[in-house]
């Protein structure tokens, strides 16, 4: 007995009552090790770890590796170029704003600011890209997540499955046994409550 369901759609006609809301559903959790049906709404598949987690497939897994490391990279680069930033704006204010030399300090700001500007238009560039990167992997995560089949119950509710079913398979071994009993009893019954005729002994040496 496996903790697998595969996720069905039934026909409007064979709808059922949703095991959470009771609203009729015709999404169907199907497990076919414990020949096990659960109708569902759709919603309920969604953010709801107490009932149920989808199982995602390789290709979603590793979307989710690559958008984390996109997701670092905008991080280190944002973090670095405002580090960057603030240190270039300190060394201006604390260091250079008392110089006496003011037309070589000039310039020389002049000169960082094209420098910092020329960084940024690049750093600029590459995040933009990394942003691209980062919406693309985002888009194939929530398409793949739409298409996702396989879920797994919460082990809680899982085992409260199994018992359920176990139960209901003694219930139709006991009714199945009580009609077999009676099936197979039935002519003994018959026998023992009729009083057939009692056959007259005859004696073949007086005829
Ligand atoms: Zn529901």
């Amino acid at each position: 007995m496996s903790n697998e369901y595969v996720k069905r759609r039934v026909a409007l006609k064979d709808m059922r009552p949703c095991m959470i809301c009771s609203k009729p559903a015709t999404t169907v959790l199907y497990n076919q090790t414990l020949r096990d049906w659960i109708y569902t709404c759709d919603i309920h598949l969604q953010d709801n770890p107490s009932f149920v987690v989808p199982v995602y497939s390789k290709e979603y897994n590793d979307a989710v590796t690559e958008l984390q490391q996109v997701k670092q990279k905008l991080k280190v680069q944002a973090s670095n170029g405002s580090g960057s930033w603030d240190t270039w704006v300190n060394k201006m204010f604390t260091k250079k704003k008392p110089d006496e030399d003011k037309d070589i300090d000039r310039k020389d700001v002049a000169e960082t600011n094209i420098d910092t500007n020329d960084e940024s238009k690049n750093s600029t560039k590459t995040t933009e890209n990394y942003q691209e990167e980062y919406n693309r992997l985002l888009d194939k995560m929530t398409d793949l997540q739409s298409k996702v089949r396989n879920y797994k119950l919460d082990n809680i509710m899982f085992q409260h499955r199994l018992r359920t079913k176990r139960a209901q398979e003694i219930a139709i071994a006991k009714r199945k046994k009580e009609e077999a009993n009676y099936s197979n009893t039935n002519p003994e019954e018959l026998e023992k409550s009729f009083n057939f005729p009692t056959v007259p002994n005859v004696d073949p040496s007086k005829k």
